[in-house]
């Protein structure tokens, strides 16, 4: 019964999806991209450059999706690197990415990407976005990271604010500058198929036109499906509820319109695990960036489950709450509170918080959650009236503290191992706790692709006229996202969207 349901369920997908509706206007393009976003835009620009008719579907009224908040992107061997002395061969970083992952990306995917890497660079440097500097992903990872330079399109309001959007303007103007069309508030609906062929794409537009695109070529880049709660619960299994940050309308549409279309799916699961926090919270606030300081968090028992410096690498934190549950509390003393106030954070945040930014917000946004009273955060004059507080055996949670405080005290960390610098006591009152959920910056699992991009069926062969880029396509990653290689999710999409685009095009038969 249930695979019948299952069946039935299929085939109005892909009714819905492969079905050309009867269309209020009918256009006809040489590529039809789905989606305006990192991977999108690029694939535009790469498009037009190859001598292409291009129409872009957009389905919120601004371009840019996900990248209007990244900063920067991966490479290997620019020439930035090498001017500055930063050696960090194609070779080495893919060997990276393949072992970071026990060798469950696919190998292909992952060399095409680095490969393509410094050319991206020159290429971006050529539509005028710079460089600002190079710098490392997570903690002990290659200088890899090429951190967008605020430009004349995007002068820095405030010079740590979103750099990719610079990189997004760019992509933008560039298309419509060059005769491309970016349709805003036009969802992609679906797929049209003739013959096994992908031949264009159905949309509607904000007034409710039905539109039929007609094309040679289209590439799906909707950014995945990281606010599609059903699919979230269908794949990331472990845990569905991970709070996304900087997505909107992630619906999962280009997968499930290619899936409709017969391809396959890869890596669904798997997550771009972010620092854990609150919902609700900007990445830089100041109440969420204390409590994510690497000092003391226990599980919901009140027992330490991790070393909170893994938030170095945030997957590592990522994973390690997602293993106890999903919720974890940071909690610190009135010492650890004045000395970030006073002194600034040891751990910073990206480019949101830097290392030394005196915490001078933190007390306006901690009293004004606590106020609300929702559970997020707790303060109390004992631990044992905060371990009540927070549903715990006081017990359990004093044993903790004092095992922290003997740790701090000896300078070593029994328990894990974490570097005597960040061990600090919970000795002075009054004591607060911040609850700490698992959040991510987007899915990572999507279309199985070839290395150029093609959309692969569940048999491994492409689907003639359809690629699949950005975080719509999967392969890119094993069981966990790779901090090590920075830049590397804005870098895959760049870099994806120009490979899918020169593939579109000679699909298209269009040489320059
Ligand atoms: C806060 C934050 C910081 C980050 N920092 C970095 C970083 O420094 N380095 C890094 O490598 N990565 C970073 N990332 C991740 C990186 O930004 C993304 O992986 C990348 O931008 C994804 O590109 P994309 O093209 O797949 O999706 P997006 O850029 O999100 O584009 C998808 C687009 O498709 C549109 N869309 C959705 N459905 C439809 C539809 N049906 N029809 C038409 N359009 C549709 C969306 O509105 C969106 O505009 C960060 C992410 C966040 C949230």
């Amino acid at each position: 019964m249930r695979k019948i349901r299952s069946i039935a369920t299929a085939l109005i997908a892909m009714l819905a999806f492969a079905a050309p509706a009867l269309a209020d206007k009918e256009l006809d393009t040489d590529v039809v991209i789905v989606g305006a976003g990192t991977s999108g835009l690029a694939a535009g620009v790469e498009a037009l450059q190859g001598g292409a008719k291009v129409i872009v579907l957009e389905k919120q009224a601004k371009v840019g999706g996900t990248g209007n908040f990244c900063e920067g992107v991966f490479a290997a061997e620019s020439k930035i690197q090498k001017r500055i002395g930063i050696d960090v061969s194609k070779d080495f970083a893919y060997k990276l990415i393949m072992d970071y992952s026990h060798w469950k990306a696919n190998g292909a995917l992952a060399k095409a990407f680095v490969d393509k890497s410094a050319e991206t660079i020159d290429w971006l440097d050529a539509l005028g976005v710079k460089i600002e500097y190079v710098g490392v992903g997570g903690f002990g990872g290659p200088l890899t990271w090429h951190v967008i330079a605020p430009g004349p399109d995007y002068p820095a309001k405030n010079p740590r604010d979103f750099h990719c959007e610079r990189m997004i303007n760019v992509f933008n103007k560039y298309v419509l500058d060059h005769g491309g069309k970016i349709l805003l508030e036009t969802p992609g609906t679906g797929l049209i198929t003739e013959n096994g062929k992908v031949v264009g794409v159905t949309a509607k537009d904000k007034s409710g036109e039905k539109i039929n695109i007609k094309a040679k070529s289209v590439i799906i880049a909707t950014g995945g499906f990281a606010n599609n709660k059903e699919m979230m619960k269908k794949y990331v299994k472990d845990y569905p509820d991970v709070i996304p940050v900087g997505q909107i309308g992630k619906d999962g549409d280009g997968i499930r319109m290619a899936e409709a279309a017969g391809a396959g799916l890869e890596g669904m699961a798997t997550v771009q695990a972010y620092r854990p926090g609150l919902a609700g919270f900007h990445p830089a606030d100041q109440m969420i960036a204390l409590a994510v300081q690497p000092y003391f968090w226990v599980d919901p028992r009140g027992e330490r489950y991790t070393d909170e410096s893994n938030i170095q690498l945030w997957p590592y934190s990522g994973n390690a709450i997602t293993r106890i549950g999903g919720t974890a509390y940071s909690i610190y003393d009135d010492e650890t509170r004045k000395m970030t106030v006073e002194k600034g954070i040891e751990m910073p945040l990206g480019e949101w918080v830097l290392q030394g930014t005196k915490l001078v917000k933190w007390e306006e946004s901690f009293n004004k959650e606590l106020a609300k009273k929702r559970g997020n955060v707790y303060k109390a004059d004992t631990i044992e009236g905060l371990a009540k507080q927070l549903g715990m055996d006081p017990k359990i949670l004093k044993a903790s503290v004092e095992k922290m405080n003997t740790a701090a005290a000896v300078r070593e960390d029994a328990l894990f191992g974490k570097k005597s610098k960040f061990l600090r006591p919970v000795a002075t009152a009054p004591f607060y706790a911040t609850k700490l959920l698992p959040r991510h910056l987007g899915t990572l699992g999507g279309v199985k692709v070839s290395a150029k991009g093609e959309a692969l069926n569940t048999h491994g062969d492409p689907i003639p006229g359809l690629y699949a880029v950005g975080t719509d396509s999967g392969g890119m990653y094993g069981d966990s996202y790779d901090l090590l290689l920075g830049g590397g999710t804005a870098g895959y999409a760049v870099n994806s969207g120009r490979i899918a685009a020169e593939n579109a095009l000679k699909n298209a038969g269009i040489t320059k």
